[in-house]
């Protein structure tokens, strides 16, 4: 137990950490969604504290801040930063609290740099935290204590939401997902059970937010089926837009994409991951059954609901055709937008055991496990730096005049919505081009 005595006037610090490596990534992303854990957490704060929320996202840390207390969430590659700015506070004696993805991978290693880490979801113990932290009296770890039911889950304090992303509203209906793909950092996190908000609690929220344009911060919103038609039919008449994450069994269910389009779904990102059907058995993500992949969007596109694909590339099973022929996919099949992404091995899941166990794992520097700019993994089928340049590859490509054209004239999707977002990310693409590395003599061919 640890004793610190806080001044009369209590002052809580809340950072949204993000190193500037992952802000240069996020520069080429348009898209960067409001975090809502703090914004979550703050308002499960008593009223004797006041609360400040820092998005690095938006506004850089002040180490020199006068307060009592600091709290950090933070993913992996920003792990280092985080240690960096808790080393600092810690140095003024202002007690640290360490949270989040990282930490509940890594719990030991975060130890070091914190007084107070949360292991696990921490809205349970969150209070029990700071009612110890007013006695002066409070432990080094406070782990979750099974899953948090969500049926009393507070609402996130939009005061504290500072980014001026394209959308008016975030809010979370579900947590976690049922599945264990080998790469997901998910099951460490919430051991695979999920969980739902009250349906009216959601809606009720959903209504609150002024503007049109609302993201559902879920993990796969389609873990329930009949869980989401009953919030789709709830929010229906609030008649604003929506788009959120969800596995592909969204697009086999009919009756999902009907209400889901009727309540205002306008994209959902769905986790295709691969092409390669040996690349899904490979990552325990068997269910993405790469022969269903054309005609279950085309089923979404039927509903106007465009289909955001996430694509991994990386696997055991990818040789340097996969980059060409996943793009070639994607074109035919008029996908209109993508999130690529160079496969990682976070610490604590499967693949990382796996890879580190066949002394495949090239680096620990966290900063490099971004999946954006850098390969921390030795490729079974090609080289590292064939694999970063193929992830450029396919981000030049499909964000290219020709890739749009292609894609969205084969989309019945209203180009309206779909074509500013390609646009944004046309003009965005050229951050990414920076001469970090030379060319490939492998580099996938550039004949699109
Ligand atoms: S389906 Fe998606 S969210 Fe669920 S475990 Fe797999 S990768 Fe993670």
């Amino acid at each position: 137990m640890l004793r610190y005595q806080s001044s009369a006037r209590k002052r809580l610090l809340l950072i949204t950490a993000s190193s500037p490596e992952i802000g240069r990534v996020r520069r080429v992303r348009v898209l960067n969604f409001q975090q809502i854990t703090m914004p979550y957490l703050a308002a499960l704060v008593p009223d004797d504290w006041q609360v400040i929320h820092v998005d690095e996202v938006v506004t850089a840390v002040d180490v020199a801040s006068q307060v009592d207390l600091v709290a950090m969430t933070f993913h992996t590659p920003s792990a280092f930063h985080a240690y960096e700015l808790a080393t600092q506070f810690r140095r003024r004696g202002i007690p640290v609290v360490l949270g989040g993805p990282h930490v509940t991978l890594v719990p030991d290693e975060a130890q070091q740099y914190a007084d107070v880490i949360f292991v696990g979801e921490a809205e349970q113990q969150w209070p029990k935290f700071l009612s110890d932290f007013a006695t002066g009296q409070y432990q080094r770890r406070y782990s979750a204590i099974g899953l948090p039911n969500l049926d009393n889950a507070p609402v996130a304090r939009k005061d504290l939401f500072h980014r001026r992303d394209h959308t008016a509203g975030r809010l979370f209906a579900t947590r976690g997902c049922a599945y264990h793909c080998d790469f997901c950092t998910l099951r460490v996190m919430y051991r695979g059970l999920v969980r739902q908000r009250p349906v009216a609690a959601v809606a009720a929220e959903y209504a609150s937010f002024a503007g049109k344009v609302i993201i559902f911060w879920d993990d796969n919103l389609a873990s329930d089926l009949d869980y989401a038609k009953a919030l789709f039919r709830a929010i229906a008449p609030h008649r604003k837009w929506w788009s959120s994450q969800a596995s592909i069994q969204a697009g086999s269910d009919p009756q999902f994409l009907e209400l889901a389009a009727r309540s205002g779904c306008k994209q959902l990102f769905i986790g295709l991951e691969s092409i390669s059907q040996a690349s899904m058995d490979e990552a325990h993500k068997g269910f993405n059954r790469v022969d269903d992949y054309a005609r279950v969007i085309e089923r979404i596109h039927s509903y106007g609901i465009a289909v955001q694909a996430g694509i991994v590339f990386g696997f055991d099973h990818d040789t340097e055709a996969i980059f060409s022929d996943t793009l070639d996919f994607l074109e035919a099949v008029g996908v209109q937008n993508a999130t690529f992404n160079i496969l990682t091995p976070y610490p604590g899941t499967r693949l990382y055991r796996r890879l580190e166990a066949e002394d495949r794992i090239l680096t620990r520097d966290w900063a490099k496990y971004n999946g954006r700019q850098d390969v921390v993994f030795r490729p079974r089928q090609m080289s590292a730096l064939t694999l970063l340049d193929g992830y450029r590859y396919a981000n030049r490509r499909f964000y290219s005049p020709l890739s749009i054209s292609r894609r969205l004239s084969r989309s019945p999707v209203g180009l309206w919505w779909t074509l500013p977002l390609n646009l944004a990310y046309l003009s965005a693409r050229w951050f990414d081009q920076r001469p970090r590395i030379q060319p490939s003599s492998a580099r996938p061919s550039e004949h699109q």
